[in-house]
C-alpha cells in the first residue's frame, strides 16, 4: 500500500514563502521599481498615468511610495480600453510574445504572454493540498475566460495532470471523475454540492466509488456550512482563492484556513479608498494590487473589494499576511461614523435572528452626528418586545462596527427589493 499524501503541510517554493518579512519587503521594493520602470517604457497606459501625477519611476522605490500613485479602478478598465483599444494602453509586450486573450465581462479584454513566471496560482494550489500525481478536473468555463487556463498552467507547475470539465455537463463530469479516479475537484463550491447531488443520484458512493481528496474553489462565497459539509461527504480537504481576469491570484488559504495568504510575489496594499492611504491590519478598506507581470503590468489596480489584512504568524509557516476575507463590493458599501458599513455585515446580523422576517438599516445625521437604525420587520405572530429589541442591538456592533438603533416596523413600511441599507443623510 503506498503511503498516503501529506496534504497539509509543505510549500511551493519554501525558501520565498517562509521569506522573513524585512528580506520579503525588501524583494518587493526591488521588484516594485523594476517593474514601474519597465511599465513606463513600454506600457503607454501606465506612462501617461504617471506623468499626469507628475512621478518618475525612480520616485517609486518602495511599497509605501505607491500611496501617490492613483489607482486604477476595475470599473474603468472597459472605458480605457474602448478609448485606446484593444488593451487601453497597459500591455507591456510586443503581440507575438502572446499566447492567449481572454475576454471578460465589461467587455475587458485580458492578454496573456507566451511564457509567464507567475506562480501564483501554483502556490495557492500547493496551499490547497495539490500535489504531484493528482489528477485535477477543472470545472470553470473554456469559453472567453481566463481561470480555466491559469488553473490548467498551476496543476501543470506542481505535476498533476488536468481534466477540462468546463461548465455543466454534471453526468458526465460525474463519470469522468468516477472513471478517472480523479483526486482534485477544481471549480465553485456550488458545482461541487451539484456534484455531489448527481453522484448520489447515481447510486454512487462518494467516499468509496469517487476518489477525491482535495478541491481548490474560487468565484463565490464558500460559507463554513456547505465546506464542511461536502468535506465530509466526500472526505476531502476544501481550500479557496481570491483573484480576479485582470491581475490574478491575490490569496488563497493554507491547511489552517486562518485567512488567504497573500502570494509572496505580488503587492496587495488595503487602502482607504478616500485618501488612496495604505491602511493597517485589521483595518477593511479596498484590495489594491501590483503585480510584476510584464505582459500585463497593473500598477496599483483598485479591485473594487473590500477586505482587511493580518500578519499575525500562520501555523503553516508561511510568512506572507492574510486578507481575513473578503468583505464585499466597495460600491455597495456606506461610510458611518468612518466605519465602512457593508450590507453583508447587516445580513450577518439579521442571521443571527430567526424572528426577522425583513429589515433595512437606515443612515441618518442628527446634530451633525452619524446615526443609523436597524428596521426590522418580524415574522407573524411574533410580537416586538424590548428584549429582542436589545439583543439586536448587541448584535449590530458586533457584525458591522458602529452601534446602531433598532426599530420595529409594520411589513409595508419595507418594500420588497428595497435596498438593505439606505443613506438618508443630507450634507447641505
Ligand atoms: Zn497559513
Amino acid at each position: 500500500m503506498p503511503k498516503p499524501l501529506d496534504r497539509t503541510t509543505g510549500f511551493f517554493n519554501q525558501s520565498l514563502e517562509t521569506l522573513a518579512p524585512t528580506e520579503r519587503a525588501g524583494r518587493l521594493d526591488a521588484a516594485l521599481s523594476e517593474i514601474v520602470q519597465y511599465a513606463y517604457d513600454t506600457a503607454p497606459a501606465i506612462r501617461r498615468k504617471l506623468e499626469q501625477a507628475d512621478i518618475r519611476p525612480a520616485n517609486i522605490r518602495c511599497v509605501k511610495d505607491l500611496e501617490q500613485v492613483p489607482i486604477t479602478h476595475k470599473s474603468e478598465l472597459a472605458a480605457l480600453q474602448q478609448a485606446d483599444p484593444p488593451f487601453g494602453g497597459f500591455l507591456g509586450m510586443p503581440w507575438d510574445q502572446l499566447r492567449r486573450i481572454c475576454m471578460s465581462p465589461g467587455p475587458i479584454y485580458e492578454p496573456e504572454a507566451l511564457h509567464s513566471e507567475n506562480d501564483r496560482w501554483a502556490q495557492a494550489f500547493y496551499a490547497a493540498g495539490f500535489r504531484k500525481g493528482d489528477i485535477g478536473q477543472i470545472t470553470f468555463s473554456y469559453h472567453l475566460v481566463p481561470p480555466a487556463f491559469w488553473f490548467e498552467d498551476a496543476l501543470a507547475r506542481l505535476g498533476c495532470i488536468a481534466v477540462p470539465g468546463g461548465v455543466g455537463n454534471t453526468d458526465l463530469q460525474v463519470r469522468m471523475l468516477r472513471d478517472l479516479k480523479v483526486s482534485g475537484y477544481i471549480g465553485t463550491p456550488s458545482f461541487l454540492k451539484v456534484v455531489a447531488d448527481k453522484a448520489a443520484e447515481f447510486g454512487y458512493d462518494l467516499q468509496n466509488d469517487l476518489q477525491l481528496k482535495v478541491g481548490f474553489v474560487a468565484g463565490e462565497m464558500l460559507p463554513e456550512s456547505l465546506r464542511s459539509e461536502l468535506e465530509h461527504s466526500f472526505g476531502m480537504l476544501i481550500r479557496q482563492g481570491y483573484g480576479t481576469a485582470d491581475v490574478g491570484c491575490m490569496g488563497y488559504e493554507c491547511y489552517h484556513k486562518s485567512g488567504m495568504h497573500i502570494p509572496y510575489n505580488c503587492i496587495v496594499e488595503i487602502v482607504d479608498p478616500d485618501t488612496g492611504r495604505q491602511l493597517g491590519p485589521g483595518e477593511p478598506g479596498e484590495i489594491v494590487t501590483t503585480v510584476f507581470d510584464k505582459v500585463y503590468p497593473m500598477i496599483r489596480f483598485g479591485t473594487g473589494d473590500l477586505s482587511c489584512y493580518t500578519d499575525e504568524p500562520c501555523p503553516c509557516g508561511r510568512t506572507t499576511p492574510r486578507l481575513v476575507k473578503i468583505m464585499g463590493r466597495l460600491d455597495q458599501v456606506t461610510k458611518v461614523k468612518g466605519m465602512f458599513i457593508h450590507p453583508s455585515a447587516a445580513a450577518e446580523v439579521a442571521g443571527k435572528f430567526p424572528e426577522i422576517s425583513a429589515y433595512q438599516v437606515v443612515v441618518t445625521r442628527e446634530n451633525h452626528v452619524d446615526q443609523m437604525t436597524m428596521q426590522v420587520v418580524l415574522k407573524a405572530g411574533i410580537a416586538p418586545d424590548e428584549d429582542l429589541a436589545g439583543r439586536i442591538g448587541t448584535a449590530i456592533p458586533q457584525s458591522m462596527r458602529v452601534r446602531g438603533r433598532v426599530v420595529f416596523v409594520r411589513p409595508e413600511d419595507i418594500p420588497e427589493n428595497a435596498p438593505k441599507i439606505v443613506d438618508r443623510r443630507k450634507w447641505d
